[in-house]
């Protein structure tokens, strides 16, 4: 591998294709999970979106010996105490879906008024030489008492943005792709990538 690769810890395609579009101009070449055969899975211990992302871009880094670009996210609901938070793929247990993850929420949130919440991601860039930086977004929002929408995915039907008097599954992803956290998250880590 040359000196600009990167790999980009998720075997997630649509993840992936997303960090892909906005990072092509900085790498030589743009690596993800599925490039590699027998990654161990990784488990995420952390206690916050920043350690999780940590240890996949460092675990993945120290096992393939490229810098690497891990994120972690999830939505966080004020009401909650923060949960689902960085439980939040598996927050209605072993097998949750998007669809009982979702019906945990709103049977969580029933009857009570304080909906508001955020989703938050961060971005951890791991470089060979031990160098670590963190790069994070937040994206603020109402859980709705229903799903709405067809777009996206998560709690992206629940999740009402007041500003466009819709939820996150109804916007347009050209909309979302600037606005949500990941986005954000995204744009200081190119800005980062400008500077160096
Ligand atoms: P991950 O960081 O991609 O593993 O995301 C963890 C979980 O957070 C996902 O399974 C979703 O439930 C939730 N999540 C993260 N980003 C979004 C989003 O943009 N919309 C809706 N749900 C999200």
């Amino acid at each position: 591998m040359n000196k600009k690769s990167i790999v980009i810890a998720t075997g997630n395609k649509g993840k992936f294709a997303e960090f892909q579009s906005i990072l092509k101009s900085h790498f030589d070449k743009i690596y993800s999970l599925s490039d590699f055969d027998k990654i161990p899975s990784i488990e995420e211990t952390g206690s916050t979106f920043r350690e999780n992302a940590f240890i996949k871009a460092n675990a993945v880094s120290e096992l393939l010996g490229v810098d690497t670009i891990a994120d972690d996210s999830g939505l966080s609901v004020d009401a909650l105490d923060g949960a689902p938070g960085i439980f939040s793929a598996r927050y209605s247990g072993r097998d949750a879906n998007d669809e009982n993850n979702n019906n945990k929420l709103l049977s969580a949130l029933n009857g009570i008024e304080n909906r508001q919440a955020r989703f938050i991601c961060s971005i951890a860039y791991y470089k060979t030489s031990g160098e670590i930086h963190f790069f994070d977004g937040e994206c603020n929002g109402i859980i709705l008492d229903e799903k709405r929408g067809n777009k996206g995915f998560g709690y992206d039907p629940v999740f009402y943005l007041p500003e466009y008097k819709k939820t996150m599954a109804e916007i347009n992803p050209d909309i979302k792709n600037k606005i949500s956290h990941r986005a954000k998250a995204l744009s200081k880590l190119i800005l980062f990538l400008d500077k160096i």
